[in-house]
This record gives C-alpha cells, structure tokens and sequence, in this order.
C-alpha cells in the first residue's frame, strides 16, 4: 500500500465506493480504506433494496437524481449488471403534495401519473389506498449490496486501491495540500499521506472529524421488516405513504412509510428515521417492539398480501442531519459526504461524481449542503418529538 497518495477516501459503504469510481475513472490516483470486510452490515449501505425515488422538490435534489437516473444505468452497462429495476414508485397520503409533485417532475423530465384509487388498486393488487396515487415509472429499486460491490470492482479496474480491515484513527492537517492519517491494520498502525483527503465515514463522521464546527448528526439505528408474502401473484411498486397525522392509518404513526419487494425476502417495510438514537460503536442491535407492532397493523390495513405474523427485521444506521439536507462540502484539504439521513442511496453514483468534483476543485458546493451550516432547522428532532419518539 502506498503511503503517499494524491486522493485518500475513508470509507468504503456506498458513497466512498461512488466517490473512489468517480475519481478512478477519471484517471486520478486513488486509495480507499474501509475498517471492516467487504459486504459488512454494520453501516447504512447493506442489503439488497433501496427505493430509487424521484420525488424531491427542491433544484439541487433535481439534478443529483437526474444524473444518478443516468449514471446507475451506465454503470449497469458498464458492468453487465442491473443495479437499478425499474418497478415503479408509488407515493400516496397527501393529494395536494402529489398534485404539486406531478408538476414538479414533469419539469424535471421525469414521467408520472396521478391515479385514482380503483386505477392503483386495479395495478399495485397488494397494496390498499385511500387516497389519489402519484405513480412514477422511473422508480424502482437499487440493489445495494450489489452497486457497491460493483463500484469497487470498477474502481479497481480503473486503477484504484482498495483496502478493507483497515480503519483511519486520526487525522492531522498540515497545510492546503497535505494531510496525514494515521491508520490500523491488524495489530501494526502506519501513517498514510495524501494531498487531499474524502471523508464518507457516515454514522462514524463526528467521530473522525469531530463535532465541532460541523452540522449536527443524529445517529439512529433503523429495523424495517421484511413481511412474507402471502400470494406470489400481487404486484408491487416502491412506496411511500406520507400519513397525514389528521387521519386514523389502523396503528400509531411512527414517521413515514416507505417499502419495496425484496426478490426472495418480501415486502419491505419501515417507519423513516424512527429508530433509537446510538453509537455506531455500540449498537443494542434491538428491535423497538412497539414499532414492529406498528408495522404489522400497517400492513394489515394497507398491504392486504403480506402475512403480517411472518416477518424478518433489519438492522441499519441512519445518519440523519438536522434538517435532513446532506453535507457535501470541501473544508481546505477536507471534502466531506455526510448526514444522508436515510435517503441518499438513490443519489450515490450522482453524490460520487459531487463529492470528486469537490475534491478535484472543479466545482463548489451549494449552501443546501454546507458543512459550515451548523444552524440548520431541526425538522428531524421536532417530527419525532410530535411523534412522541425520544
Ligand atoms: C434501513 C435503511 C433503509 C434505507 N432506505 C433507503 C431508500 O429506500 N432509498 C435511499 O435512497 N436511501 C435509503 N437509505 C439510506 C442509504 O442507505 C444511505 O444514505 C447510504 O447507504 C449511506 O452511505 P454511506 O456510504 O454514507 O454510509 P455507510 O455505508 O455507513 O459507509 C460508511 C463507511 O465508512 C466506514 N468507516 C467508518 N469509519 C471508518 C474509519 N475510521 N476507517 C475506515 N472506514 C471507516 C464504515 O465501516 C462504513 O463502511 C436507507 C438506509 C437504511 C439504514
């Protein structure tokens, strides 16, 4: 391993393996280190289903989806395998946020439709709605494991260096053009040297960068399910199903509703952001009862084809910023992805292309995405709260 590199990544989930394409491919000097193996669970980016979602209102969300919408299907061809399938994507709960969202994507290139409840139940026969249906077909779902094993791949191919079990304890800047990291591997510790260092160490950011002067990160440990189905011929979309808190949904409300068919698993299922807050160094690993509860009465009412007494849970990070905008910025020798607040695979290749961008210094970042906003407004905080979820 080289100790004396042009750019240094810490970090090897989704956007580290996204960043080091990006860079590689762009025939620059690249090293990656990630602490734990290949395919670990103990970050965000594990697991074989990510909705690829295109409704977002704000510009700067716009065109990150509109790239990664053309770079997954890229790296695809690249690598001769389908990281991104296109089932669709339903969003339903909230019509006047539908309707607004229909003139939204359509200026935004992406196709959608605004189905009528027996239109969306006649189409998507496992699920029930109540309310008119924004359908997107360019949604779908990104194979996560299988994207950030093939990014490395092409990273690698590409020229770049990958080391996994290899963990960044400290970092120390030196000037405009220097950093030095010093690292662990095994029992033996050795210092690397880089002209510019990436940071996407996700649920683990403050503890490398510290927390001072950065946005606020609140880690939560996530546990959707996967229901079994209870007949293989219902048909289902990606979802998310905004509750409006004014109306009885059959359990409590706990955030958000998103899901997805997982081939071989079921149907995916989870409140958004409504986990514990935790340590990623020292997680509980344990399933909040009440919410599994909560799911099952959801599916009972809503996904009429899941057995909702058969059920395998999921354990993930959420690295959720106040105001759950990302961090995408360059401090001096430093450029940082961080604070994806459970909603930033869909973006990755995009977000890669973002973050070399900033690192090579041919592009700036935008004040959505600041690490210097440390005042942002504390939407997460205050939904749980409303919630009733400490
Ligand atoms: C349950 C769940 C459901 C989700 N659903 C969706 C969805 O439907 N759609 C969507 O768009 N997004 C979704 N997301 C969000 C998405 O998965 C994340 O935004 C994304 O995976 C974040 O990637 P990351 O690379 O920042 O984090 P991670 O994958 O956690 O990567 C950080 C890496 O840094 C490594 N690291 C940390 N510290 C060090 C160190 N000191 N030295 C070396 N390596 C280090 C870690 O080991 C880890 O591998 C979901 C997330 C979860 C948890």
């Amino acid at each position: 391993m080289s100790n004396n590199v042009d750019f240094l990544i810490i970090g090897g989930g989704a956007m580290g393996s996204g960043t080091a394409l990006s860079l590689a491919q762009g025939g620059h000097e690249v090293l990656l280190l990630e602490r734990f193996e290949p395919g670990h669970v103990n970050g965000a980016s594990h697991g074989t289903t990510r909705n690829f979602n295109p409704a977002y209102a704000q510009p700067e969300y716009l065109r990150l989806l509109q790239r990664a919408n053309t770079l997954w299907d890229e790296i695809s061809l690249q690598a001769n395998t389908q990281l991104l399938t296109r089932t669709g994507l339903v969003n339903h709960g909230i019509v006047a946020e539908q309707r607004a969202m229909h003139q939204v994507l359509a200026g935004a290139g992406f196709a959608s439709e605004l189905l009528s409840i027996p239109e969306a139940q006649e189409r998507f026969t496992g699920m029930k709605f109540e309310t008119e249906v924004l359908h997107i077909p360019a949604g779908g779902q990104i194979n996560a494991d299988a994207a950030v094993s093939t990014m490395q791949a092409l990273a690698t191919g590409a020229g770049a260096t990958i080391k996994h079990h290899h963990q960044a304890l400290a970092i120390e800047v030196i000037d405009d053009e220097l950093v030095r990291v010093r690292v662990r591997h095994q029992d033996s510790e050795s210092t690397v040297s880089a002209k510019h260092l990436i940071v996407t160490a996700g649920a683990w950011t403050h503890h490398l960068l510290g927390v001072h002067n950065l946005p606020a990160i609140h880690v939560t440990e996530e546990h959707p399910v996967h229901f079994a189905l209870s007949s293989t011929s219902a048909k289902f979309p990606g979802f998310n199903h905004i509750v409006d808190g004014r109306r009885d949904i059959g359990s409590r409300v706990f955030g958000p509703v998103y899901g997805m068919h997982t081939p071989g698993q079921g149907i995916k299922v989870g409140w958004h952001g409504s986990g514990q807050v935790t340590d990623p160094d020292h997680r509980k690993h344990q399933v909040i009862e009440e919410q599994i509860l909560g799911l099952q009465q959801y599916a009972q009412r809503w996904l009429p084809e899941v057995d909702s007494q058969v059920y395998e849970s999921v354990s993930c990070t959420y690295s959720n910023t106040d105001d759950e905008n990302f961090i995408l910025d360059r401090l001096g020798p430093i450029t940082i992805g961080a604070g994806f607040s459970g909603h930033g695979f869909k973006f990755v290749p995009a977000i890669g292309e973002y973050l070399a961008g900033l690192a090579l210094g041919t592009r700036g970042s935008e004040p959505l995405f600041s690490a210097s906003s440390t005042q942002r407004a504390p939407l997460f905080l205050e939904r749980r709260r409303a919630l009733g979820i400490s």
